[in-house]
């Protein structure tokens, strides 16, 4: 695919995954509101609910007790229209007399009754007496023909009406009750019954309770803002109505700009504009009452149970949040987890590889050092045989080199012994006996001085025996000595001994420590050749369990870079042919077959100091020879 169309089509993928993203978005917020709406509403329907199972309470106990309070004066006007004061004054209506008994008997009967104001009718309207007709205000002599609890009970022989009294100018309840005398209608007896203790009682903070009249024009009122006041516009029609029965006598009506509407679940709200008169909202539980015709209201103020219902979703949302940052978290620890297991997994898994490496490197380090070490054993094995011809072979240089010597050593005595036994024969031919004697003695004195060379000779040829035992240092060094006698003499070097008090003993083999002790004084009196001072100190000390000898000359001593090569096998410093460079390595091999020691140091005075360190033996166990 050409690179520019590869681009594109990452970009095109890019801003489709990007609109996806969006759409996705927006679907779960739109989701997530329509959710919360429902919520809202399913909280807000319950707590209108709780808010109109409230105002229905209210509202019975309002409707019981003005029912009771009508209930309680309804049959009465029929009753006193019935009273002989009353249809006598009705017969004879402008009778003085009668007129003054019938106000007193009905100011007393009011006044017994409980009712505000009692008063007669005649059937023109005219009031003819009244319990109030010695008050400022006294109803006698108006007429109130246009109020409907008159004509109706002229009519029908009941009438009720409420209103604010057009003389009084206190609300009240009407009933009014036809009195007929001789089957003639001569007027009604009407009962007014003060209203505005009842709305005393009603008494609420928050809670409007109101009754409205058919026009909806508000009667009762707990709050006297709203008095007079009807819902929505007075239209010329309802004031025309509201006139005609001079409901509200004189007072001034006014308007509550208000909006009524029902809830979804039912619930009846009005609302305001936010003027003074309603500037909330409320929820309206209302019934008619028929009897009365008039409606009473219970307004509840709905915005606890908004905000109610809003705490409810609020809540809701909070705890729906919390427990969804719980599971945010729960998931986001899990997935920590799970992670942290999967590298530690990682790193374990890593480990065994590695462990797994190494053993398997290990296992061929092994293999390899197995394979060294049996090489290594082979070699050793080489190499002690090879160490031990070598101990050989220097044996058999040493007496190569020492061979022309011993023929000189063997050669002066023969001719001596050759010229003793000429001698002696010619003493025994003059028969001096005692001159051939003495020639005689000479000879097997040399004859056993070189049976001595030779048994040593032998010695230091053969292999020698392995076992150690207890070795007579002094007779070892003075063996050594008789060795290298003629070497000692024929170089003028002397050995000075000094073995300490004791014998000494020493866990060692005869031979070869023999040998170790030729080695050195050899070495010895190679070193002082040349010197001035030809003296070699042997000394011989015990240090607890152990026998240190020492042998210190005053050659040229040893140079420290080559004190430790010495030791090494072939390391000679000599000149070729005389100096094999093998005795001190087989010497201190040797030393160490018997456990014990060789070092070497310079006498701070001059000269090599070589020491031998041997285990000290129980002097019991001494044998002289091997
Ligand atoms: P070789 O005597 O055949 O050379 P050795 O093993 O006996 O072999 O000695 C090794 C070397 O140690 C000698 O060549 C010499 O340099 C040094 N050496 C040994 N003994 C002495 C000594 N007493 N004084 C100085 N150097 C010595």
């Amino acid at each position: 695919m050409p690179r520019m169309t590869q681009r594109r089509t990452g970009v095109m993928r890019h801003a489709a995954g990007k609109g996806l993203i969006w759409t996705s978005a927006a679907l779960g917020l739109f989701v997530l509101a329509l959710m919360i709406w429902v919520a809202h509403q399913q909280a807000l329907t319950r707590s209108f609910q709780g808010l109109h199972d409230r105002g229905q309470n209210t509202l019975n106990l309002a409707e019981s007790t003005l029912q009771g309070q009508l209930e309680r004066f309804e049959r009465l006007p029929e009753l006193l229209a019935d009273q002989r004061v009353i249809r006598s004054l009705l017969l004879a209506p402008r009778d003085p007399d009668l007129i003054m008994a019938a106000n007193t008997y009905l100011r007393d009967a009011a006044a017994l009754l409980g009712a505000s104001d009692l008063y007669v009718m005649y059937r023109d309207g005219e009031t003819l007496a009244a319990s109030n007709f010695d008050q400022p205000h006294s109803f006698v002599g108006g007429n109130f023909a246009f109020r409907p609890y008159f004509f109706e009970a002229m009519a029908g022989g009941q009438g009720r009406f409420y209103a604010l009294g057009t003389t009084s100018n206190k609300r009240g309840y009407y009933f009014g009750a036809a009195i007929d005398v001789a089957g003639q209608r001569l007027g009604v007896m009407v009962l007014k019954v003060d209203v505005d203790d009842l709305e005393n009682a009603w008494a609420s903070e928050d809670l409007r309770i109101i009754v409205t009249d058919p026009e909806d024009i508000i009667f009762l009122s707990n709050r006297p803002d709203w008095l007079f006041h009807a819902f929505g516009a007075l239209t010329p029609d309802r004031m025309a109505r509201t006139q005609e029965t001079r409901r509200y006598a004189n007072a001034d009506l006014g308007e509550i700009d208000v909006q009524t509407r029902t809830h979804r679940a039912g619930f009846q709200l009005l609302s305001g504009h936010g003027q003074d008169a309603v500037a909330s909202e409320y929820l309206v539980v209302k019934s008619h009452m028929p009897k009365a015709d008039w409606t009473v209201q219970v307004l509840l103020p709905s915005r606890m149970a908004r905000a109610q219902a809003a705490a409810t979703v609020a809540l809701g949302l909070l705890a729906a949040g919390l427990l969804g940052l719980m599971a945010l978290i729960i998931w986001q620890r899990r997935r920590q987890l799970a992670l942290r297991l999967e590298m530690e997994q990682a790193a374990k898994d890593d480990l065994e590889q590695q462990v797994a490496l190494r053993t398997g490197q290990l296992r061929a380090a092994n293999m390899a050092l197995e394979e060294e070490v049996t090489e290594r054993r082979a070699t050793e094995a080489q190499l002690r045989k090879t160490q031990s011809e070598l101990i050989q072979a220097g044996k058999l240089a040493a007496l190569g080199q020492m061979s022309a010597a011993l023929s000189h050593e063997f050669n002066q005595p023969l001719g001596a012994a050759r010229n003793y036994a000429e001698n002696a024969q010619l003493f025994l031919e003059q028969d001096r006996r005692v001159e051939a004697q003495g020639n005689i003695t000479r000879i097997l004195g040399m004859i056993d001085r070189m049976t001595r060379i030779s048994r040593h000779l032998r010695n230091f040829a053969r292999k020698p025996n392995k076992q150690l035992r207890a070795v007579a240092l002094g007779d070892a060094i003075t063996e050594a000595q008789e060795l290298l006698g003629w070497r000692l003499r024929k170089t003028g070097v002397t050995l000075e001994r000094d073995l300490g008090p004791q014998p000494l003993q020493v866990v060692a083999g005869p031979v070869r420590l023999q040998q170790v002790l030729v080695n050195l004084i050899s070495n010895a009196i190679d070193a002082v050749e040349g010197a001035e001072d030809k003296r070699l100190h042997l000394r011989a000390r015990v240090m607890g369990d152990r026998v240190q000898v020492s042998l210190r000359d005053h050659g040229p001593g040893v140079a420290e870079g080559l004190q430790g090569r010495i030791f090494d096998p072939f390391f000679s410093t000599k000149e070729v042919g005389k100096g094999l460079g093998l005795g001190l390595s087989i010497s201190y091999n040797i030393m160490r077959d018997f456990g014990g020691a060789l070092s070497v140091a310079n006498h701070p005075q001059g000269g090599a100091v070589f020491t031998l360190d041997l285990a000290a033996a129980q002097p019991a166990s001494i044998e002289a020879a091997e």
